[in-house]
């Protein structure tokens, strides 16, 4: 694929974003390319040696970033990003809720309850949560983007509980937008499949690699980039009458429910 050449604007200047889960992968992109257009980045992740090892690679970039240790599902470490990021910041404008897991490949009707638990835990609940913690602190204009996918569409064999909670989280789009309004916006942006260590298991086998990228308009798996550009747009002032939306960013892949 020819790389296009973007000219990166600074729509973020002045502004303070949190990323879940941003320490490699899609996050990371999404947090590398706030902090470019001129946010204050938070990242954060379960394990402090790759929050130090994305703060690093952000500072390099000349990225404002502060790197704090965040499982989504631990409720002290909510608290201490939402914290830490108001004592180091003074306030919030954008939150964008990336973190997910997806700890099995069963059918759902043989997945184990204590996966069911983690899957919704994770997915759903800890967007949630974060949010909760976030939202006493967010700013008139301030926007938050969830991360879903495009098998919340089409929930598929070996992704379907995975899917499932993806689906709610067009639902949760929908419901925190009317709460959040007037002053936050609600998006999400629904990736397509992007080779990254959590879609390993489907984009480094060449053959289910092939099928997936035939079953895009482009021929082509997505990037972390091309999604961190779609959610910098919902994210941005230019999104200012978007709220409650979904953007599928999935080179085209069929998405209607
Ligand atoms: P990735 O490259 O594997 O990165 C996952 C990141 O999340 C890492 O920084 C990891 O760092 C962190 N993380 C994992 N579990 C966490 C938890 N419980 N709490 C906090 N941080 C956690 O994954 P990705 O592909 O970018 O996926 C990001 C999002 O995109 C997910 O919501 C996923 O569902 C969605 N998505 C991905 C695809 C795709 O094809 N890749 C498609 C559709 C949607 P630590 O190990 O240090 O925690």
């Amino acid at each position: 694929m020819e790389k296009m050449k973007t000219k990166i604007g600074q729509r973020f200047e002045g502004k303070v974003a949190i990323v879940t889960a941003s320490t490699q992968g899609i996050g990371f992109s999404i947090a590398e390319r706030l902090g470019l257009e001129g946010a204050s980045v938070v990242v954060s992740s379960r394990r402090q040696k790759n929050v130090d090892e994305a703060v690093e690679k952000l500072k390099a970039r000349g990225i404002e970033v502060y790197g704090v240790v965040c499982h989504v599902s631990n409720s002290e470490q909510r608290k201490n990003l939402i914290d830490k990021t108001v004592q180091k910041y003074g306030k919030i404008d954008v939150v964008v809720s990336n973190a997910a897991a997806n700890p099995s490949v069963d059918n759902i009707l043989e997945t184990k309850e204590s996966v069911l638990d983690k899957l919704w835990e994770i997915n759903v609940k800890s967007a949630i949560l974060v949010l909760q913690d976030a939202a006493p602190h967010m700013q008139k204009g301030s926007s938050v983007v969830l991360i879903s996918s495009i098998t919340g569409y089409l929930p598929q064999a070996s992704m379907a509980m995975y899917g499932v909670t993806k689906t709610a989280l067009l639902g949760l789009t929908k419901a925190l937008a009317a709460e959040m309004a007037p002053d936050t916006r609600v998006n999400c942006i629904a990736p397509g499949f992007v080779p990254t260590h959590f879609a390993d298991f489907i984009t480094s086998n060449p053959t289910v690699r092939k099928a997936v990228e035939e079953k895009t308009l482009l021929n082509r798996l997505g990037t972390t980039e091309d999604m961190a550009a779609a959610t910098a747009f919902l994210a941005s002032n230019d999104a200012a009458y978007i709220t409650g939306e979904t953007l599928v960013v999935a080179g085209g892949i069929p998405s209607r429910l």
